[in-house]
């Protein structure tokens, strides 16, 4: 009887916990972005080089580098900018003046987890790239991408950054930039530049919901995403493992635990752009 009394109220609960999921889920989803197991392999991609800012930036896109890799056995490269020096260390793991090196190594084991064939990590400042001319941004990203010939590139969209860090729509500026010059420009050793930019972008629903100022103007100033594919939780939580001195940075800046955040933001978006018409 006992059983039978408890059940109205636990049957309540389990209703409202799935209501305020629900809610959540709906919250960090972009219905119209078409739905693909990989971003890689339904654009028929061979080789994928992702151009970001800072250590860690690479765990935005983890699910579309790791299945570029596993699923489709698609060439990945990783290009990030600067060393991360400024980060703030959460939780606190070396001397301030050494952060730099330890974020380098974190950034190197987090490539080799996702499987990426090739990296780069630049000295560029960090939270400084604004400061840094334009063009000189974009003759790097354009030596990169001629070294690693991809057909799709990644990088944040230039307008929000998918965070609103400057350093992120800087760089997503260069990297659209270069990406744009070669897909434009003749051939050049027979690699006439990418097909493809792919911008990672937030879910808008989510982002102003938890984002707070700079939440309201990425939303504010995203494209509608084309694409969304599965983000995978346990990749990403293994990269805030391997970045230990950025462990809790999601925590600290929605003061919500990663693994709660990940349960509701699944997947990732994206705005896909063809450069040129390969046919
Ligand atoms: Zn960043």
């Amino acid at each position: 009887m006992a059983a039978i009394v408890a059940t109205g109220p636990a049957l309540a609960f389990g209703f409202c916990c799935a209501a305020v999921y629900a809610r959540a889920r709906a919250l960090f989803a972009e219905p119209a972005a078409k739905k693909v197991a990989s971003i890689a392999g339904a654009l028929g991609a061979k080789r994928v080089l992702a151009v970001f800012a800072h250590p860690d930036d690479e765990l935005r896109v983890a699910g579309l580098l790791r299945t570029a890799k596993r699923r489709d056995h698609v060439f990945t490269a990783l290009v990030t900018a600067t060393r991360g020096e400024m980060g703030g260390q959460v939780p606190l793991v070396a001397r301030q003046r050494d952060l730099a090196a330890v974020r380098t190594a974190e950034l190197l084991k987090s490539g080799f987890a996702l499987r990426i064939d090739e990296q780069e990590i630049w000295n560029f400042p960090d939270s400084g790239l604004d400061g840094v001319d334009l063009e000189v941004l974009v003759a790097r990203v354009e030596a990169a991408i001629r070294t690693h010939r991809p057909d799709l590139v990644v990088t944040f969209w230039p307008e929000s950054g998918q965070s609103g860090h400057a350093d992120h729509m800087r760089i997503g500026r260069a990297a659209e930039t270069a990406a744009l010059r070669l897909a434009k420009g003749p051939a050049v050793d027979g690699y006439g530049g990418p097909r493809w930019i792919a911008y990672v972008l937030a879910p808008r629903g989510g982002i102003r919901a938890i984002g707070g100022e700079a939440g309201a103007f990425v939303a504010a100033h995203q494209p509608d995403p084309t694409h969304a594919m599965p983000g995978r939780l346990s990749t990403r939580m293994k990269g805030w493992r391997i970045h230990a001195s950025q462990r809790y940075s999601i925590e600290t800046a929605y003061r919500i635990p990663a693994r709660l955040l990940y349960l509701v933001w699944r997947d990732e978006f994206y705005k896909v752009t063809e450069l040129k018409d390969h046919n």
